[in-house]
């Protein structure tokens, strides 16, 4: 059983694959909650910090996320929305963290279908997530977007740094890039350094980095900076298009 926050039909807006038509499936809850990054909402009249997907993150949303128990079900859905589309899309999964159900029976049995269909899979992960790729072998053809936290996510190093989870990830999968979320404060700061230190584990990776931003408001103040700054170090700069074109709107 897993939880389905939100299902839908776009265009991936970030990463090496920005621009492509996708499906997205985004499952509820993470293992991360990165107060750092700025989005701030409202439980009972408590204020809490969060991430831009803090509906897909915090459990208190859960009540309006969808209870995925039959794989069938899922797979039975997918495929009127492929027909709908007309032909089948490239799928990113994302969250929250999906690799948290990467081992739940019915999550593994839709990714396996979509194997089978022959359909390109892009996960969304932090990367925490060690994945056992002999025993769930659909895995090792999927392409990881390992978007690794920096210090600005408010998140301890030690829980969002996981060597050992990114070698496996690098080593044993069809394809892993990285992807970071800075502000201009990080690009002054520590961004090189720390990206430095990500490297070392995974030194062949290509990088992209990408204004933090959960508004177009936002992402204006950070895009310049996070722009030279790809430039000065020979990085991909990565927009943010789906925030760019709809603003704050979920589900797009
Ligand atoms: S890891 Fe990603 S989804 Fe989870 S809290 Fe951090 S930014 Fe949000």
């Amino acid at each position: 059983m897993f939880y389905l926050t939100e299902q839908f039909f776009s265009i991936q807006g970030e990463g090496k694959y920005a621009g492509v038509p996708s499906y997205f499936l985004r499952t509820g809850g993470c293992n991360l909650s990165c107060p750092g990054f700025g989005a701030t909402y409202e439980v009972d009249g408590e204020v809490r910090y969060g991430c831009d997907t803090y509906f897909a993150v915090d459990s208190t949303y859960a009540k309006l996320w969808e209870k995925v128990d039959e794989s069938i079900t899922l797979i039975k859905k997918l495929k009127n929305e492929f027909t709908k589309i007309g032909y089948k899309p490239n799928m990113v999964i994302t969250g929250g963290e999906p690799l948290m159900y990467h081992n739940d029976k019915t999550f593994y049995e839709v990714v396996s279908w979509l194997v089978e269909e022959g359909i390109q899979i892009t996960f969304e992960t932090n990367g925490t997530v060690e994945i056992d790729f002999d025993l769930y072998p659909a895995y090792q053809s999927c392409i990881f977007a390992l978007s690794l936290k920096l210090a600005n996510s408010g998140e301890p190093a030690s829980k969002r740094i996981v060597p050992q989870a990114l070698k496996n990830l690098q080593s044993h999968s069809k394809e892993t890039f990285l992807k970071f979320t800075i502000d201009s404060i990080l690009v002054e700061s520590s961004a090189i350094n720390e990206i430095n230190e990500i490297r070392q584990i995974l030194p062949e990776l290509e990088v992209f980095c990408m204004p933090v931003g959960e508004s177009r408001d936002t992402i204006w103040k950070n895009d310049k900076a996070v722009f030279e700054f790809c430039m000065k170090h020979n990085f991909r700069y990565s927009d943010r298009l789906h925030i760019r074109v709809f603003d704050t709107t979920q589900g797009v």
